[in-house]
């Protein structure tokens, strides 16, 4: 007789549940901010000082007095030349200052007239006479500094051109939290208030397995000469890509056979040193399973069927010290499942608070017709022209529909879609 089936968990309870499990890891780790890419911070970083520091030239250009410049044509004297970097002393009135992008405006100018408005006229002791025209309406002699005079041929208006100081951040701002997964572009706001080191959670120590018999690891056989039955292990490859990715510290152990004293001690020598068990295979109830009553033997196992195609069955549970999480064999079930919850379990052991990936509405190009009742992730990919294509064969084992998309729709149970449906589309690069 069958035992009784127990209904299937929804995801959303068994991401809260497993979540509820992943008590941030309590060490951290200082690092250069230079290694700080997908780390997560510890710290909040506040700035001690505003950015820019100072009101600065956005453009290469004269700084001015628009109070000077009533009219295109306007001939100044230049007073100074400000180089990015450089310390600059005020601007005497009626006069105007060469100026290059970044560099400090000098007090009193209000202005950025780009160098393309423009026409640097040379001194005029210096050039042969008749080329250094003074315009008309320019009246007064102006002092010369011997940088020569502008003409300037645009009339400006208050403030352009101009980059005020702190508008980018302001001292005393808390500019990143604790809880942020660090990106190319936060690792330069961290450094652009002066932090070259951050804190950091610690990586997290995971052990991963595969468990089965007929699995091969690439480069031990030959594709001519594998037995019957024989498969590779691909799991492997993109749950360890998809760890380090994740900022994890991976024990790679290999293959272990469908056997309940071997698949023991593989868990028992894991559980010691790593934060997280991660297998895959052998979660299911077949009895060629040994996962779940090893781990029930060593520690304590929930297992469950979640409401999920692909990706049923899940398990998550202790050894010792250390989670175990147990994914499904199905290549894609096992790729997915990391994704959704894995993943924002591994994130939250770092103690990034935000973990779930975010769906956005898309337009499908593509029908399915047969609903199903569990939610349903469709390998898909965002079509040029705008909206999703769907991979033709949507089947648990064929690896190619994740290799072929760059996402799935979450689609709910019981739901059919028709071209031109808005559907809720996750794209891989939030998953990964
Ligand atoms: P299991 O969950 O162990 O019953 O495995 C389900 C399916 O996934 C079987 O067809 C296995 O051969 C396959 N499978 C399990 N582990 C892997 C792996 N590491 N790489 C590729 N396929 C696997
Ligand atoms: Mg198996």
């Amino acid at each position: 007789m069958r035992p009784a089936m127990k209904p299937l968990k929804p995801l959303d309870e068994a991401l809260a549940e497993l979540l509820a499990q992943a008590r941030p890891l309590p060490a951290t780790d200082q690092v250069s901010t230079l290694d700080a890419d997908g780390r997560v911070l510890a710290q909040d970083c506040i700035s001690a000082l505003q950015v820019p520091a100072q009101d600065n030239s956005a453009m290469d250009g004269y700084a001015v007095r628009c109070a000077d410049v009533t009219a295109p044509g306007r001939v100044l004297p230049v007073a100074q030349r400000i180089t990015a970097g450089s310390a600059c002393a005020a601007l005497p009135p009626g006069s105007a200052a060469r100026i290059f992008t970044g560099a400090p405006m000098p007090a009193g100018a209000d202005a950025i007239v780009l160098q393309e408005d423009c026409q640097a006229l040379a001194v005029e002791r210096q050039t042969p006479s008749g080329s250094a025209q003074m315009p008309s309406g320019s009246g007064q002699t102006s002092p010369d500094h011997g940088l020569g005079q502008v003409q300037i041929n645009a009339r400006p208006q208050p403030g352009q051109w101009l980059r005020h100081a702190g508008e980018d951040i302001r001292r005393g701002a808390v500019v990143l939290t604790a809880g942020t997964r660090l990106t190319p572009a936060t690792l330069g706001l961290a450094a652009s208030i002066g932090l070259d080191r951050l804190q950091v959670a610690r990586r997290p120590r995971v052990a991963l397995f595969s468990t089965g018999d007929e699995l091969v690891m690439p480069g031990t056989v030959p594709p001519g000469q594998m037995r019957p039955g024989a498969i590779y292990n691909s799991n492997r490859f993109f749950l360890r890509a998809m760890l380090l990715r994740l900022a994890c510290e991976v024990s790679d152990l290999g293959i272990v056979p469908d056997q309940r004293e071997a698949t023991e001690q593989a868990l028992q020598a894991a559980s010691a040193a790593h934060d997280l068990i991660l297998t895959s295979g052998g979660v299911s109830v077949g009895e060629e399973d040994h996962v779940k009553p090893a781990v029930q033997a060593l520690g304590r196992l929930d297992l469950w069927q979640i409401a999920i195609k692909p990706g049923k069955p899940f398990a998550y549970g202790r050894v010792g010290p250390a989670h175990f999480i147990g994914l499904p064999g199905n290549p894609v079930s096992s790729f997915l499942t990391f994704a959704l919850l894995v993943r924002p379990f591994v994130l939250r052991l770092q103690g990034m608070a935000d973990v779930a990936p975010k769906p956005i509405a898309a337009s499908a190009r593509f029908a399915w017709p047969k609903a199903d009742q569990r939610r349903e992730f469709l390998r898909v990919r965002q079509h040029p022209m705008g909206g999703l294509e769907l991979f033709g064969n949507q089947s648990s084992g064929v690896l190619s529909s994740a290799a072929w998309g760059d996402g799935v729709v979450d689609n709910p149970a019981g739901q059919t879609i028709a071209p031109g449906d808005s559907v809720q589309f996750i794209a891989f690069s939030q998953l990964l």
